[in-house]
């Protein structure tokens, strides 16, 4: 706890910032009492109350020293002795696809196709005439014979509206007749390079797809409206708000997410601060405005580029020195902006030369050093500044790349969930001693490299205790590795809550605007059900956030039903 004088030190800071008259310090907006406050600021890292003056945090302190700053019309939130953090800052999602994921139909539970068709009709209902019906993640194992459902299953309850539903892995899709229909699909097509129709025993489609045949149907499905838009992002707002997550950082938005932003900005609807990150791609656009890095407001920024060096561990497409230990052949694929090297070589010069920064999607081993080597040729070419490179996943690192990842200033952008849930099979698919090194999150620590947490929703959960749940516990999904697997990467509550806060904060430059409650700071901040440094980890993933503060207003309150129920 701080001393009264150093508390009103800091609120001269304030004060003196605000350009106000030292003598009488102005009451303030909100206040919360009877907190455990964890500041994240090494200056005061334990608090009892906080004051919020606009959309700033004033004053953080005693009750005693809160409450003398409480006037006429102050708010006043008595946290109950609960723990107040820093909102939490997810440094990689897909905003938009996870708002519509939250929305479509959920199959992957469905065991049965009486269940299948029901909830399928319950979605049509729903949804808007013609408008596609997608989503799903359908799995027919877990139905009695395991028979692939068809059109003829769905046809009746879905008159209206297209349907084109996933299975769980990818790999196959269902369509209704509407939307085969759509895509020109008869008996007469044939099945394409590398794909499937099925066929009935006369030999029409059954509806079902495999592989790149889903191409066929994929290719009419229109892009999203601006009212689907829309009601996407709305839907991932409400959700990031439910789960404590008061800024995201969005890699790949198209360009219409971004004015979507813009739009609910002018409106007073965004709550959660964005900086999105267009693909490298497009470098010229950013560059021949001259935006550079964190170019925006507190809710919207742009300034950074996302590449694409390679693939992913578990469609065997991360780029490796050695090759799969399961597929002698194969060591991976560099993504089509890797070939040739020239190519990406020339865009990030383009984009640093431009003062963008550069985000740069790598898993395997080999795809991460080629990256940090045209990292180090870029920043060699253009001299010291200070451009915060960052590596999106950094999931499996060669052992001698650790120091040259520090040495680069370079950011691990790292997402813990993937941790748990590709740990389940990860070192079937490249070994013991590779495995060793996937999600290092410690040795990443012990080498001085700047960690920021996220969760790459939504192909992960958004909720943020899962995040810190993986990252204490390294408990695999499957329930196989009780003590963590490879537990010697485990970081501690305050390790990952800091790389989930701070480290997101300083990996989009924003470490003096958010990341820790400290006076002058952006007053974003949550109030969890249960002390996360105090209970066995193994529950942190059941904690709940009781309250969402954004910029000093509650974006969420659980104990209140509408407007901020999502269901969810
Ligand atoms: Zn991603």
């Amino acid at each position: 706890m701080q001393t009264g004088t150093q508390f009103i030190r800091s609120l001269m800071v304030v004060i003196g910032l605000a350009g106000l008259a030292a003598a009488q310090p102005p009451a303030a907006d909100l206040v919360v009492i009877h907190a455990k406050v964890w500041t994240g600021d090494a200056n005061q890292p334990a608090a009892q109350a906080v004051a919020v003056l606009g959309d700033r945090i004033f004053a953080v302190g005693s009750n005693a020293e809160i409450e003398s700053l409480r006037g006429a019309r102050t708010r006043a939130i008595d946290a109950g002795g609960k723990v107040l953090l820093p909102g939490f800052n997810d440094a990689h999602v897909h905003f938009v696809s996870g708002g519509l994921q939250l929305d479509s139909v959920q199959l992957n539970d469905v065991t049965s196709p009486e269940e299948f068709v029901r909830r399928i009709a319950e979605q049509a209902k729903k949804t808007p005439k013609e408008e596609w019906i997608q989503g799903g993640d359908w799995d027919e194992t877990k139905w009695p014979g395991a028979i692939l459902p068809t059109r003829q299953l769905i046809d009746a309850v879905t008159p209206d509206n297209p349907v084109f539903v996933s299975r769980y892995d990818g790999h196959s899709s269902l369509a209704n007749s509407i939307a085969l229909k759509l895509a020109g699909v008869t008996a007469q097509t044939p099945d394409p390079p590398g794909g499937v129709i099925v066929r009935d025993a006369q030999g029409n489609p059954t509806g079902d797809f495999k592989d790149a045949a889903t191409d066929l149907v994929e290719k009419v499905i229109p892009p999203l409206s601006h009212d689907q838009r829309m009601r996407a992002v709305k839907r991932a707002l409400q959700h990031a708000a439910s789960v404590g997550v008061t800024s995201v950082q969005h890699m790949d938005p198209d360009y219409p997410d971004i004015a979507a932003y813009d739009e609910l900005l002018q409106s007073g609807e965004l709550t959660t601060r964005i900086y999105a990150a267009p693909l490298i791609t497009g470098v010229d656009d950013q560059a021949k405005i001259g935006v550079r890095h964190a170019f925006g407001g507190p809710y919207l920024r742009i300034g950074a580029l996302k590449a694409f060096a390679d693939g992913s561990l578990g469609s065997g497409t991360a780029y490796f020195f050695a090759p799969f230990s399961d597929e002698p052949g194969n060591h991976g694929l560099l993504s089509d902006e890797m070939q040739p090297l020239s190519l990406m070589r020339d865009r990030m010069m383009k984009a640093d030369a431009a003062g963008l920064q550069i985000c740069t999607h790598a898993i395997g081993d080999q795809a991460i050093s080629m990256i940090l080597d045209l990292y180090n040729d870029v920043a060699k070419a253009h001299g010291a500044a200070d451009r915060r490179f960052r590596i999106e996943h950094a999931q499996h690192m060669a052992a001698k790349d650790f120091a040259r990842f520090a040495d680069l200033g370079v950011i691990a952008s790292m997402q813990p969930y993937h941790a748990i849930d590709d740990g389940r099979w990860a070192e079937g698919r490249i070994g013991h001693d590779r495995a060793s090194r996937t999600y290092a999150f410690r040795t990443f620590l012990d080498h001085g490299v700047h960690l920021a947490f996220g969760t790459d929703w939504d192909v992960a959960p958004l909720n943020p205790m899962l995040g810190v749940y993986a990252a204490v516990t390294r408990e695999t999904l499957d329930g196989r590795n009780p003590n963590g697997w490879f537990p010697e990467q485990k970081l501690t509550v305050e390790e990952a809550v800091r790389a989930y806060t701070m480290g997101s904060a300083y990996a989009e430059f924003q470490e003096k605007e958010k990341g820790s409650i400290s006076p002058g700071k952006l007053a974003d901040m949550v109030l969890l059900s249960d002390d996360i440094f105090a209970i066995d980890p193994r529950n942190i993933r059941d904690v709940k956030v009781l309250k969402t503060i954004v910029g000093g207003k509650v974006v969420w309150d659980s104990s209140r039903k509408p407007p901020y129920s999502t269901g969810n």
